[in-house]
């Protein structure tokens, strides 16, 4: 087995009760096999982008992992469909999405993966929980980049 390797996780959720599936996502990746020492942001909230629907609840997780990358995507998108997301068109509204936003410095360019996550850095609602966990990852920069959308703090967890 290969050691463990800190990944960071995005989830998002605009359907239903977002609050409630992302916080339960957030319980189901704390008890995944092979995965550890979960730390989860607090939750935001964030306006659509380029697309339609309610708003977002979003957080970041950092975990250690000793999943290989596609076997973390593959348990990851076990919870989505167990959230009941459908694939219908990209970016539609949907009940759960997790992505793997980075994987350690592991660069992957696969067509089911790519990490790391290649919009991340132009997405606030990446960028501010993430900041939030290990500020010195995220820039002032970073942040003053994407200052124009709209994202909120949600809820203290
Ligand atoms: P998005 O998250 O960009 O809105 P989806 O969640 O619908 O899009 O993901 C579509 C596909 O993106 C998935 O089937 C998955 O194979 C692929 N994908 C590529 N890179 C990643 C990543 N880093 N994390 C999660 N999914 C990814
Ligand atoms: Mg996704």
């Amino acid at each position: 087995m290969q050691p463990p390797v800190t990944a960071y996780i995005g989830l998002g959720a605009n359907l239903g009760d977002a609050r409630e599936t992302v916080l339960s996502a957030l319980r189901a990746i704390a008890q995944m096999d092979g995965v550890a020492h979960v730390r989860g942001s607090s939750l935001y909230g964030s306006a659509p982008v380029q697309a339609d629907g309610a708003d977002y609840v979003n957080a970041v997780v950092e975990v250690q992992t000793v999943l290989p990358p596609l076997r973390l995507l593959g348990a990851l998108q076990a919870l989505e469909t167990d959230a009941g997301r459908q694939r219908s068109y990209r970016n539609a509204p949907r009940t759960l999405d997790l992505d793997i936003l980075l994987y350690g410095d592991t660069q992957i360019s696969s067509p089911n993966l790519e990490v790391p996550h290649p919009r991340m850095w132009e997405r606030a609602f990446v960028l501010r929980p993430l900041a939030e966990l290990v500020p010195a990852m995220v820039t002032p920069a970073q942040l003053h980049a994407v200052a124009d959308q709209a994202v909120w703090l949600h809820a203290q967890r």
